[in-house]
């Protein structure tokens, strides 16, 4: 116990600390993390996580809620994909198996359906950026 009241008795320690605290809660606070180390895999899919991690981070420096892409868009459906408790984790690449379904038999059609559905929430997500 001694030692530690002698660290905290400098003014000097209290305020270096105190800024090094401080310092950690904001680096916290906007830090944002993108690409393979998030669990996302492949070229594209790194720089989609970037792309979000950039627009999440100056939406959050101009005091803007966070938007979150739909999981019918590959953005939302790897975000979700890399937040989930996954066991065991395997990174994940942009594919039609990580999107919200769609009810449909002919495998050709639903997959331009999901595209087509895709593409239009992205327009939505643009639309809500520009605002
Ligand atoms: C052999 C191989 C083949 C691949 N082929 C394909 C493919 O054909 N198509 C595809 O889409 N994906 C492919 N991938 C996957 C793809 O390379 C990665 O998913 C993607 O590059 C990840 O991007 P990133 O920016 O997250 O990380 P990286 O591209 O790994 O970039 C991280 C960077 O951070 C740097 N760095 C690391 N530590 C530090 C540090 N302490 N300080 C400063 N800098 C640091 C590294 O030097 C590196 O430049 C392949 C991967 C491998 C290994």
């Amino acid at each position: 116990m001694a030692p530690l009241f002698r660290l905290f008795s400098s003014w000097h320690t209290v305020r270096v600390l105190g800024s090094a605290i401080l310092f950690l809660i904001l680096l916290a606070a906007y830090l944002f993390f993108a690409g393979q180390i998030t669990g996302v895999e492949g070229y594209v899919e790194s720089a989609m996580s970037g792309m979000l991690a950039g627009i999440h981070y100056w939406r959050k420096l101009h005091g803007k809620p966070p938007i979150v892409p739909s999981e019918a868009c590959v953005m939302g459906a790897l975000s979700r994909y890399v937040a989930a408790e996954n066991k065991p984790f395997q990174p994940m690449n942009a594919n039609y198996g990580i999107l919200r379904g769609l009810d449909v038999s002919d495998k050709k059609e639903k997959k331009r359906l999901m595209a087509e559905r895709a593409l239009g929430e992205i327009d939505l997500m643009r639309a809500a950026l520009a605002k």
